[in-house]
C-alpha cells in the first residue's frame, strides 16, 4: 500500500504570545511506495515523530492530506486506517504472556472483522513464528529481554495484518549488540511480509542500513530523499552532507579561483565550473590519500589504529570542524614520529558548499 503525503503540516501553537509556533512538518509532499521500507531520519526535534503521528492518524494535520493508496484517510481516526505501530518503549501489556498480549488486537476488533478463535490463534502463531518467539509464549513481558519484548510489540504490530507499519525509534532501547540483531530481523520481517514500512531514527548509520529510501529531514523540512548511497554520495547540502557519516565529514573554508579549490594558501584539487569567491569545503575521512607528493599538508596530530582501518588526527589552518580526521587502509605504514602528513585528494569525495545557504556547489560536471 503505497502512502501519499500531499503538502501535509502539523504547526503546534506558541506555548505563550511572545513564543513562536512550532511547525513540527513543514509542507511533506511526496509518495512512500508501495512495500518499502522508508527511513525517516533527522535530529532529535525535526519533527519525526509528529509525522509518524499524522500517518497513523494519532494526531491531525493543520493542512494537507494523506492518502493510502487511492484511499484519503485524512479525517479517519487511527483504529481505521489499518496502521501498525510499535514504539520505542514496547508498551505490552505486563500482566498478559506474550500469547495474550498478541492476541488482544484480534480480541478487540467487532463484529465482522472479529476472526474466529481458531483463526486468531492460527494468526498469532504466524506472527510469534515470523518474529522468532514462539517457545515464549507463555512468559510475561517482563521476563523477557528487551529485544524480546520488542519483537512480541512488531508481532502485535502485525497482527491485525496491517496496510502500513510505523516504527518510531524502535531500537533506542536496545544495548548495541541486540540493536544490530533486531535491526536485520525488522528487515527480514518488513522483507517477508511486504508491508510497507515507516521507521523512524535519529540514527543515521541504523537508516542507512534498513532504508529502501532515507527522507532526510531537518527541523521539520525535508532536505533529501533518496537511496541509503545516494544520499550518502550526491549530499543535496551541508546539512545533509554532515548528517550522515562516521566519522563525520570534515569541514574546511576555502575559496574558489580560476577553477581551483584552495584551503589556506595550499590549492589542493581543480574544480573546473566552480564560481569564484569563498565556499564551505566538505571532505570524507575516506577522501584523504598519504601522498609525500600530495597538495595538501597538514599537522599530524595522531594515529589511531582501528584494526582494518588507521584513523589518522590532524589539523589545519582552514579547519572549520572541530576535528579533522582521514580513514585510510591499515595496510599503508605511517612513519612513528612524524609531526606532518600530506595528502591528494579523491574528487569524488570532495563537496563544495555555498557559505550562506548550505547547498551544494557542482563542479567537474557532476
Ligand atoms: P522528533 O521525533 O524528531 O524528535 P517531534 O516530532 O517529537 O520530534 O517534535 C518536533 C517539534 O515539535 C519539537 O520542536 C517539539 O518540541 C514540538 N512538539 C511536538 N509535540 C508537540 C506538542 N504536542 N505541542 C507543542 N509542540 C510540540
Ligand atoms: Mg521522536
Amino acid at each position: 500500500m503505497k502512502i501519499v503525503l500531499q503538502h501535509l503540516t502539523k504547526r503546534f501553537p506558541a506555548r505563550d504570545k511572545k513564543g513562536e509556533d512550532v511547525i513540527a512538518v513543514n509542507d511533506f509532499d511526496f509518495e512512500i511506495p508501495d512495500g518499502k521500507l522508508i527511513g525517516l531520519l533527522g535530529p532529535s526535534g525535526c519533527g519525526k515523530s509528529t509525522a509518524l503521528n499524522l500517518i497513523c492518524g494519532l494526531l491531525a494535520p493543520s493542512s494537507g492530506r494523506i492518502l493510502f493508496g487511492d484511499d484519503d484517510v485524512t479525517e479517519l481516526p487511527p483504529e481505521n486506517r489499518g496502521v501498525g505501530l510499535v514504539f520505542q518503549n514496547y508498551a505490552l501489556y505486563p500482566h498478559l504472556t506474550v500469547r495474550k498480549n498478541i492476541l488482544f488486537p484480534l480480541q478487540n476488533l467487532k463484529g465482522d472483522e472479529r476472526p474466529t478463535k481458531a483463526e486468531m490463534e492460527q494468526r498469532m502463531l504466524a506472527c510469534a513464528r515470523l518474529v522468532q518467539i514462539e517457545p515464549l509464549l507463555e512468559r510475561r513481558p517482563k521476563e523477557l529481554s528487551g529485544g524480546q519484548q520488542q519483537r512480541v510489540a512488531i508481532a502485535r504490530a502485525l497482527v491485525k495484518r496491517p496496510r502500513v507499519l510505523l516504527l518510531d525509534e524502535p531500537l533506542s532501547n536496545l544495548d548495541a549488540r541486540l540493536r544490530l540483531q533486531t535491526r536485520e530481523e525488522i528487515r527480514r520481517i518488513q522483507r517477508e511480509t511486504g508491508v510497507t514500512t515507516v521507521f523512524v531514527t535519529h540514527d543515521q548509520e541504523e537508516a542507512m542500513s534498513i532504508s529502501d529510501l532515507i527522507v532526510v529531514m531537518n527541523a521539520g523540512v525535508v532536505q533529501q530523499i533518496d537511496r541509503p548511497q545516494t544520499v550518502y554520495d550526491e549530499p543535496i547540502n551541508q546539512f545533509v552532507a554532515q548528517f550522515l557519516g562516521t566519522p563525520p565529514i570534515n569541514l574546511f573554508s576555502g575559496r574558489v579561483r580560476d577553477g581551483r579549490l584552495y584551503l589556506g594558501e595550499q590549492c589542493v584539487l581543480v574544480v573546473p565550473g566552480a564560481e569564484d569567491g569563498e565556499v564551505n569545503v566538505g571532505i570524507r575521512p575516506e577522501g584523504f590519500v598519504l601522498d609525500p607528493e600530495g597538495p595538501l599538508g597538514c599537522e599530524l596530530l595522531a594515529v589511531e589504529v582501528m584494526g582494518r582501518d588507521t584513523s589518522v588526527v590532524f589539523d589545519h589552518g582552514a579547519r572549520a570542524s572541530s576535528s579533522l580526521r582521514a580513514i585510510i587502509p591499515s595496510e599503508e605504514r605511517m612513519h612513528a614520529g612524524e609531526r606532518s602528513v600530506r595528502f591528494s585528494l579523491k574528487p569524488s569525495k570532495v563537496y563544495l558548499f555555498d557559505k550562506v545557504s548550505g547547498a551544494r556547489i557542482r563542479f567537474g560536471g557532476k
